[in-house]
């Protein structure tokens, strides 16, 4: 499974709340984070008996037999479903259905139209989610900003860091937070001061909750859909960088990231409809001549930033 998948599956008990689940053997069922009871999660329901459980990940096959006592018992519904899980043959699998839409499977265009109707309360999806960019792209921005990947730190978190240590592989000078990775590394101070100064932004603060908070609001409103997709290019080009030296032993230099995000912005910029373009081709037209300069510069440097590097490779 791809760090990418790894890091959409980690963002699960964010989207708990828009799946529904009907148990059959229980198995598949968080006892006391699932919505199975009639939509609701029983964590919500029974908060104190949830704080003293010590088994709060448990399945609801392995927590079935609380539901013999107080104050479940008293519960109709819960009877209920109870009886109806004691019936249920072992190998019979739960359902789970997606609440965001009629027929109860899931689909991006429900989760992104939730989240821009406020469905989440996010001060930031009014405008992160209408990006022109890749979903890919934006749903790992959206990772990152919930400190929602597999950055070293987050892995000693979870105990299943691999490496022998959670120190930044890009400037081995601290640990990989999602913070540093992607602001505070020299790596990442080198390709955001290339850029700020390219399009007269202001610097960037030192956390991603900053970026999309206070930072974006002091970027001149003309300017900040562009900004937003430098960004997140800018984000998902370092997270490739950051991955090919783990996995592929491999150094890109700056150049290269900056060559990359430039290759990858004007890309999007290329699929976009003549409307949306126009609204953009001050910002791209200063993105087209960056590209020209730095592959002039890399192509008199030895250019090692070949089409290898380009901007449509996964994470995997
Ligand atoms: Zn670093």
């Amino acid at each position: 499974m791809s760090f990418f998948w790894r890091g959409v599956l980690s963002v699960y008990p964010i989207l708990r709340c828009c799946v529904l689940s009907e148990v059959n053997s229980g198995a598949d069922t968080y006892f006391w984070k699932d919505r199975w009871l009639n939509g609701r999660a029983p964590m919500y329901v029974w908060h104190e008996q949830y704080r003293e459980c010590g088994q709060q990940d448990a399945s609801f096959k392995d927590l079935a037999h609380l539901l013999e006592g107080h104050p479940f018992c008293e519960d109709a519904d819960l009877v209920q479903i109870r009886d109806r899980w004691r019936n249920s043959g072992n190998d019979v699998k739960d359902i789970k259905r997606w609440a965001l839409n009629g027929t109860g499977a899931f689909s991006v265009k429900s989760l992104y139209n939730f989240l821009i109707d406020g469905g989440v309360r996010c001060e930031i999806a009014k405008f992160f989610w209408k990006s022109k960019c890749p979903k890919k792209i934006n749903i790992f921005n959206w990772l990152v900003w919930r400190n929602k990947i597999l950055t070293m730190d987050n892995l000693e978190l979870r105990r299943c860091n691999k490496l022998p240590t959670a120190t930044c592989v890009m400037c081995h000078a601290d640990t990989e937070s999602v913070d540093h990775l992607f602001l505070q590394c020299p790596v990442a101070r080198d390709v955001w001061g290339y850029f700020c100064r390219l399009l007269g932004v202001p610097e960037p603060p030192i956390s991603m909750t900053g970026v999309w908070r206070e930072w974006r609001g002091s970027v001149r409103p003309n300017s900040r859909v562009a900004v937003d997709l430098v960004v997140k290019a800018l984000v998902w080009n370092i997270w490739i960088a950051r991955n090919d030296r783990i996995f592929n032993d491999k150094i890109l230099p700056a150049t290269c990231i900056l060559l990359c995000i430039n290759r990858m912005l004007l890309s999007w910029f290329d699929a976009l409809a003549d409307g949306a373009k126009a609204k953009l081709e001050d910002t791209m037209a200063i993105v087209r001549g960056s590209l020209e300069f730095l592959e002039s510069r890399s192509q008199r440097d030895r250019g090692d930033c070949t089409a290898e590097e380009a901007p449509y490779r996964s994470t995997e």
